[in-house]
C-alpha cells in the first residue's frame, strides 16, 4: 500500500505542495526545498497508528536506512527529521523512532532525543530483550546536516520583494525558507548575495 500524496513534497518534510500556477499539476517540492534530497521511502503499516515510511535504499547492519551524500555517508532518519524541522540535529542528540521501525523515515514517527531517552525507549519497547546488547543497537552518530537550506539566487530575490512589499517578518520568512533569522537579515542588508541586485 502506498498513502504518500502526489501532492506530497518530495523531501519527505511533510508539507503539501501547491498546483503549479500554469499546468495544475503537482509540484515537487514545496517552495523553498527544491534544494533538498528528495527522499526515497515507500508507505508500509507496521503497527503503528499511521503508515512508516520505510526508506528505500541502503539499510545499515544497524538497521537505520544510510546514504552517501558528498561522499559523507548519511543516517536517513537524521536527515529526515532535519529536512522536516529545518535545522540540523542539535550536537550529541539521537532522533528516536516513536514506531521502533529503525528505516523509518516519517517526521511524525521520529523525536529528538538524548541516549538516556533511547535506552528507556528500548526498554519499555522490550527491543533489548533476549540479552540484546544496548551497546551494539545505538544509533550512529554520523549524518548531522551540513548543507541544509541553502538560499537560491530565485529565492533571494523573493525574500527581498516579499519583504518589501508584503506585510511579513525576517521571522516567518526564516521559516518559511527554512534558515535561520540571521540569514534573512543578511539576505535583506545585503550582507550576504550582495551581487543579486535586482
Ligand atoms: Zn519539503
Ligand atoms: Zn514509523
Amino acid at each position: 500500500m502506498n498513502d504518500i500524496p502526489d501532492e506530497a513534497c518530495r523531501c519527505g518534510c511533510g508539507g503539501m505542495t501547491t498546483p503549479h500556477v500554469r499546468t495544475g499539476k503537482p509540484q515537487r517540492f514545496i517552495n523553498g526545498h527544491q534544494n533538498r534530497k528528495p527522499l526515497a521511502y515507500r508507505a508500509e503499516e507496521r503497527g503503528y497508528p499511521s503508515p512508516c515510511w520505510i526508506w528505500v535504499g541502503s539499510i545499515a547492519a544497524t538497521g537505520y536506512g544510510t546514504f552517501t551524500r558528498d561522499r559523507v555517508k548519511h543516517a536517513a532518519h537524521r536527515w529526515a527529521w532535519s529536512q522536516h524541522h529545518g535545522k540540523p540535529v542539535p550536537a550529541g542528540m539521537l532522533i528516536c523512532h516513536h514506531c521502533d521501525i529503525r528505516s523509518c523515515v516519517r517526521w511524525d514517527h521520529l523525536f529528538l532525543g538524548t541516549s538516556a531517552d533511547n535506552v528507556h525507549d528500548a526498554q519499555r519497547k522490550y527491543r533489548t530483550r533476549g540479552g540484546g546488547v544496548l551497546g551494539s543497537s545505538r544509533p550512529t552518530q554520523q549524518g548531522e546536516l551540513h548543507v541544509l537550506a541553502k538560499l537560491t539566487a530565485g529565492s533571494v530575490r523573493d525574500i527581498r520583494r516579499r519583504y518589501a512589499t508584503e506585510s511579513t517578518s525576517e521571522r516567518k520568512l526564516a521559516s518559511e525558507y527554512h534558515v535561520t533569522r540571521g540569514a534573512i537579515r543578511r539576505v535583506l542588508n545585503r550582507t550576504s548575495w550582495r551581487h543579486i541586485k535586482d
